[in-house]
């Protein structure tokens, strides 16, 4: 039996990641749930599940039960337990970095879907698990993809990697229709359903550059071996292509349940008949075109990032996830987000190194630079 911390229950991978381990009961207990402040869904799930550690980060009036750990170092403390052995990193932003380093510390598995932890910390992250033990198996369908078809093979066997993107709701948008698009319709993800920060950052492309440094941390590959190709079905969900000239592609149906799943199992695979099954004869055309990149700056912008390194994937994503919230609360236009990257960009600098203090000062400066748009 193996002891699952899930970080960021209440949300949509979170939720996901019950379902999972719900038909899993077998081979997996639930030991741990954390939420930002949701504490009406928080204690359903307590009730329904009584796991040993309920953390709720800010309780507000009333919200924690008895019992319960409130404030922000719940979090750390879900991750670092005796009794877990794996823990689900579902928490949004840059605000799971620190429960992820530490998993990997105290040697857990870290199922991660947080993909801000990696791109603000990979080589923190990198430090961690070889000092603690800890591994990271990603939960982001691209990378669970690249992870299933690399199947171990050496960096050196592998010629690329093509990470697939939807496109998002704009990819047939012309440039000015996009410049002003409105909140609900950049929350109309065509093909996947999600936390509203992560559908935004696919509406912007943000997204994807988030993953290609993500890709760039996990499979040790420079910046010029991943790319990006737009395939609107989302079907298949990531490429390698080997130094031989073959290709394999991981498929599926747009569901985070077989990588939530598969991040639990690797590298083994487990029975589940509740995963959605693929039917190709009635599956739509599959279809590749490429990204347009003039149109979606922000992808360009975080891929430049993460080719400087240091504090700058740090400057990138504060900046995107402060930009993202005041354009979900109506103060900046949606053109805005991608203009408010690039001013943190090019207004954040600081030393090369990339330890733990240079970074969160970067994420302070970039947030600020970016709350005081007008
Ligand atoms: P969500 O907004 O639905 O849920 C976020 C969860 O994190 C909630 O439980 C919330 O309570 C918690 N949380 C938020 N802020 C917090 C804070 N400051 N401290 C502690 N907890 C906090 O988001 P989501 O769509 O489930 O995405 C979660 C992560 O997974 C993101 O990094 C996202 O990029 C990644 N991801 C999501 C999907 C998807 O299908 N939703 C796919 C791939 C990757
Ligand atoms: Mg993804």
């Amino acid at each position: 039996m193996r002891r699952v911390a899930v970080l960021g229950s209440t949300g949509s991978i979170g939720r996901t990641a019950l379902r999972v381990i719900a038909r899993q009961r077998g081979l997996y207990t639930l030991s741990a749930i954390t939420a930002h402040s949701n504490a009406a869904l928080l204690a359903e799930q307590e009730s329904a599940w009584h796991p040993a550690f309920v953390g709720l980060v800010a309780p507000g009036e009333g919200g924690a039960r008895g019992g319960w750990q409130t404030g922000e170092g719940a979090l750390v403390d879900a991750a670092t337990r005796d009794d877990v052995d794996i823990v689900v990193n579902a928490v949004v932003g840059v605000a799971g970095m620190d429960a992820t380093l530490a998993a990997l510390e105290a040697g857990k598995r870290v199922a991660l879907a947080n993909k801000e932890t990696l791109v603000v910390a990979g080589e923190l992250a990198a430090e961690a698990g070889s000092r603690g033990g800890g591994e990271i198996v990603p939960v982001d369908s691209e990378h669970s993809a690249i992870l299933q078809c690399l199947a171990a093979r050496r960096p050196s066997d592998v010629r690329r990697l093509v990470i697939t993107a939807s496109g998002g709701p704009f990819r047939e948008w012309p440039a000015e229709r996009i410049a002003a698009a409105t909140r609900s319709d950049a929350l109309r993800h065509p093909t996947w359903s999600m936390g509203s920060k992560i559908t935004v950052d696919s509406a912007t492309l943000a997204n994807k550059a988030l993953e290609v440094i993500e890709a760039h941390f996990l499979f040790g590959l420079p910046y010029d071996r991943i790319e990006v190709v737009v395939h609107p079905q989302s079907i298949v969900h990531s490429m390698v292509e080997f130094v031989d000239g073959s290709v394999l592609a991981q498929l599926g149906v747009p569901s985070m349940e077989v990588p939530i799943l598969y991040a639990l199992t690797h590298p083994e695979r487990v029975d589940d008949a509740g995963t959605p099954r693929f039917d190709p004869v009635n599956a739509p055309p599959l279809t590749f075109e490429p990204v347009r990149t003039d149109v979606f700056p922000a992808l360009g912008l975080g891929v430049e990032a993460g080719r400087r390194g240091g504090i700058a994937p740090a400057v990138f994503n504060a900046a995107n996830e402060v930009a993202v919230a005041r354009f979900l609360r109506g103060e900046i236009p949606f053109g805005g987000i991608a203009a408010a990257i690039e001013r943190a960009l090019s207004t954040v600098h600081g030393p090369g190194g990339a330890d733990r203090e240079s970074l969160m000062d970067a994420d302070r400066r970039a947030r600020k630079v970016v709350s005081e748009i007008r």
